[in-house]
């Protein structure tokens, strides 16, 4: 599977800490499930986020340690794109993917395995929702999107923080195209309109923090509609 759009590496230490919502965990695990680069970013991360513990226990960790994190990660992918830490790469396992079916394992235990078998409640024209149930606790929602093809998604912001995972279809926006695996990362001053490509239907898996407040006419309008 060749992807485009990847994790960015905040977002990685932040899943290595446990500091997501499981709503942008799940995205995030399933996305790992799919995308090998992510993979080894992910255990960087998570040796390096060890090392920086370790660290902090002998000093007082300092303004700009997240930042020396992240040059470190830099540094160490790139190592790593030149082969010299190639001797490592197979202590990553192939493929972590479903065994069967086609809807990543890290979303099984909600959907089942297949995406033929996820049922649809219509929320606009060429639109079609699929509510996965975290618990009320958990202050992100998760959700399917099912958009159909060559559906323009009205320009829209947010109302928090927003990621999205592509499953099957494609869709392109002004950040490029998306297709399955992709991830889209959007915070809340993010305008964007999404165009799903012809040819199939476009279904997400999404992740928002629940809105607190909406600013704009068009996040009104299309809250009740989506949910976004
Ligand atoms: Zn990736």
């Amino acid at each position: 599977m060749k992807l485009t759009h990847h994790l960015d590496d905040a977002t990685l230490v932040r899943y290595a800490a446990g500091d997501l919502d499981e709503a942008f965990a799940v995205i995030v695990s399933s996305h790992l499930a799919m995308c090998e680069q992510c993979r080894k970013a992910s255990h960087d991360a998570e040796e390096l986020g060890g090392q920086m513990l370790e660290a902090a226990e002998e000093t007082a960790v300092n303004e700009d340690a997240f930042a020396k994190l992240m040059a470190a990660i830099d540094e160490q992918n790139q190592a790593n794109v030149d082969g010299v830490d190639a001797q490592n790469v197979h202590q990553f396992p192939k493929k972590r993917a479903a065994i069967s079916g086609d809807v990543p394992m890290p979303l099984q235990r909600f959907l089942g395995s297949q995406i033929a078998d996820i049922e649809w409640k219509k929320v606009a024209p060429g639109i079609s929702k699929h509510d996965i149930d975290l618990g009320k606790d958990v202050p992100s929602s998760l959700y399917l999107l099912n958009i159909a093809e060559g559906q323009a998604v009205p320009e829209h912001g947010h109302g928090g923080m927003e990621m999205t995972l592509i499953l099957s279809g494609a869709y392109t926006d002004r950040f490029g195209r998306f297709g399955p695996g992709d991830i889209a990362d959007l915070d809340e001053h993010v305008e964007h309109q999404p165009i799903v490509e012809a040819g199939a239907p476009c279904i997400c898996l999404v992740a928002t923090e629940k809105p607190t407040k909406f600013k704009g006419l068009v996040e009104r309008i299309l809250q009740p509609i989506i949910g976004i």
